[in-house]
């Protein structure tokens, strides 16, 4: 068996969600030599477009341009997640697994149930698996995650980025990345959180992206939210130019 641990895992509720909102910073995260991971609770057998089958090849082919290490998939129901006591055992379970430091979460609303539910449901599964005595399937040790994130991008919420992760250098692995999804994205002009505007939707993210890249000074960008607040050691190493 080979060794699922990450130091980075996202976590969403459908095959393509984590490339839409945070493909960018995994590939940069790749780069800069971490394990990352990636895990679907759904199996998408719910969408629209597509079958779970062909979303199962297009996930793995997306995941090698990605270049994550591990992805995994729930197999929680499509359309009818919950955060429940089989779901959160599931995702505990597979956090043992994987072992993350961090991990990236859907923002806490969405316009898909799936989206909401897996947030709430990845968060509570991050602290219930560092509990000695919640007892799972799989004999891994207990293990809570030391950092929760949101991706933030395509919501029209007033709440301002944490941070944004400078996606410039790995933008096009990002863009192949999500035309892997041919089954949900070809000629789409929506998809997740992306209302439709008319046009395509490759140029819908590609300007999004470059929305959030202006919000520090950079091309393209992906954005993110934290409960916490930020530590910074030296003032002088601070980015983003203010006047
Ligand atoms: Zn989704």
């Amino acid at each position: 068996m080979h060794d699922q641990s990450v130091d980075l895992l996202a976590i969403a509720a459908h095959r393509d969600d984590v490339e839409l909102t945070c493909g960018g910073t995994l590939a940069t995260a790749v780069k800069a030599g971490h394990r990352v991971g990636i895990l679907d609770l759904t199996q998408g057998e719910s969408g629209t477009r597509g079958d779970a089958a062909t979303r199962a090849v297009e996930a793995d082919s997306a995941a090698k341009v990605l270049g994550v290490h591990v992805r995994l998939n729930a197999g929680l129901p499509d359309a009818h997640l919950q955060n429940d006591e089989p779901s959160r055992a599931r995702v505990v379970e597979l956090i043992r697994a994987t072992r993350p430091r961090v991990v990236i979460l859907p923002f806490p609303v969405g316009r898909h149930p799936d989206h909401r539910i897996a947030s709430e449901l990845g968060r509570d599964a991050c602290y219930l698996a560092g509990l000695a005595k919640y007892e799972v399937a799989g004999r891994e040790s207990p293990h809570r995650p030391f950092k929760v994130l949101y991706a933030l991008a395509y919501r029209e919420d007033p709440v301002k980025p944490s941070f944004v992760v400078d996606i410039t250098d790995v933008f096009e692995t990002k863009m192949s990345a999500l035309r892997c999804y041919a089954s949900q994205f070809a000629g789409a002009k929506a998809a997740g959180e992306i209302h439709p505007t008319g046009q395509d939707l490759y140029e819908l993210i590609r300007v999004q992206s470059a929305h959030y890249g202006s919000l520090i000074r950079t091309r393209y960008g992906e954005p993110f939210f934290c409960y916490e607040t930020l530590e910074v050691r030296d003032v002088l190493q601070l980015g983003v130019q203010s006047v």
